[in-house]
């Protein structure tokens, strides 16, 4: 039982960071489409890179 536990637990430590294939903005999957790169992030396009730096600094000021 013990096992089965670490087993489990080992399963959900497994590392997520693949590649990138969303984009941070509209959650949209970024596969065919134009990428836009910024500041080590994917985008969809420069419009949601934009919209993703906006939103970021309007929470900084909060
Ligand atoms: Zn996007």
């Amino acid at each position: 039982m013990a096992a089965e536990a670490v087993k489990e637990e080992g399963a959900e430590a497994k590392p997520k960071a693949e590649k990138q294939t969303n984009c941070p903005s509209c959650n949209k999957l970024i596969k065919k489409l134009k990428r836009y790169y910024r500041d080590g992030k994917f985008y969809c396009s420069k419009r949601c890179w934009r919209a993703f730096i906006d939103k970021s600094k309007t929470e900084e000021k909060k």
